[in-house]
C-alpha cells in the first residue's frame, strides 16, 4: 500500500498507519518521529526543528522535503508505505508528486481522517507517547500496564511538549490553515477519500476495502 494518511493531529494517523503496516508490511513514515529523533539526537536537522515544533508551528518546507527526498529511496519502501503527518502543505504536495513521477510511482489514495475538534482535543490532552519507540498511550482509554514505562520496549512514556494546550489550540489553527487545503488538492486529483475517524478500526477497515486487501 502507498498512502497518504491526512488529517488534524490527535486525528489517529499514526494509530492507523501503525495497523495498517502490520497488515500489509508497508512501513509507516512519520515526519515527526524524524523529527523529534533529530531532537533528541541532537543533530543539525533537530537544532533547526526543535523552536518550530515547540511553539506547534511547522518546519519549513525545505527541510521536510530534504527528509523525505531520502527516506523515500530507502529499501524498506519497496513494500508499501504509509506517509503520516507528510504532506502538510500544498508545496509539499506538489514536491512530494513531482518526486513520485520521477521515480515512477503512483499512489493508492490519499486518506483524510476526519474528527471532530472536541475529539480531537480531549486525544491530545491525554495522549502520552514513548520517547523511545514511539508507542502512543491514553491515559483514559490505554494507559501503559506501568505508570510512565512503555508496555513495548520499557521506554519512558512522557506528554509531548508540543502537547500542552497552548500547543495543541495552535496546531489545529496551523493545521486549518496550511495542511487542510490539502483535501482539495488531492480531491481535484481524484485521490481523496474521506473517512470519519472516530474509530480506527471502522478507517481501518474502510482502507482495506479501498486496497482490495481481504477482510
Ligand atoms: P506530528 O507528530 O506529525 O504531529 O508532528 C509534530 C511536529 O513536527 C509538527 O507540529 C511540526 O512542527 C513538525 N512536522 C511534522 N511533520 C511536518 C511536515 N510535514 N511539515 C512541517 N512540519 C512538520
Amino acid at each position: 500500500m502507498k498512502l497518504i494518511l491526512l488529517g488534524a493531529p490527535g486525528a489517529g494517523k499514526g494509530t492507523v498507519a501503525n495497523m495498517l503496516s502490520e497488515i500489509d508490511g508497508s512501513v509507516q513514515i512519520s515526519t515527526g518521529d524524524i523529527l523529534r529523533a533529530a531532537v533528541k539526537e541532537g543533530t543539525e536537522l533537530g537544532k533547526k526543528a526543535e523552536g518550530f515544533m515547540k511553539a506547534g508551528d511547522l518546519v519549513p518546507d525545505e527541510l521536510i522535503m530534504g527528509i523525505m527526498k531520502e527516506r523515500l529511496k530507502e529499501d524498506d519502501c519497496k513494500n508499501g508505505y504509509l506517509l503520516d503527518g507528510f504532506p502538510r502543505t500544498i508545496p509539499q504536495a506538489e514536491q512530494l508528486q513531482a518526486m513520485l513521477e520521477e521515480m515512477g510511482e503512483k499512489l493508492d489514495a490519499v486518506v483524510n481522517l476526519d474528527v471532530p475538534r472536541d475529539v480531537i482535543l480531549d486525544r491530545l490532552t491525554t495522549r502520552r507517547t514513548c520517547t523511545s519507540c514511539n508507542a502512543i498511550y491514553n491515559v483514559k482509554s490505554k494507559p501503559p500496564k506501568v505508570e510512565g514505562v512503555c508496555d513495548e520496549c520499557g521506554g519512558e512514556v512522557v506528554q509531548r511538549d508540543d502537547e500542552t494546550e497552548e500547543a495543541i489550540s495552535s496546531r489545529l489553527d496551523v493545521y486549518n490553515e496550511k495542511t487542510a487545503p490539502l483535501a482539495g488538492f488531492y480531491e481535484k486529483e481524484g485521490m481523496l477519500m474521506t473517512v470519519n475517524a472516530t474509530s480506527s478500526d471502522a478507517v481501518v477497515a474502510a482502507i482495506k476495502d479501498k486496497c482490495g486487501l481481504a477482510a
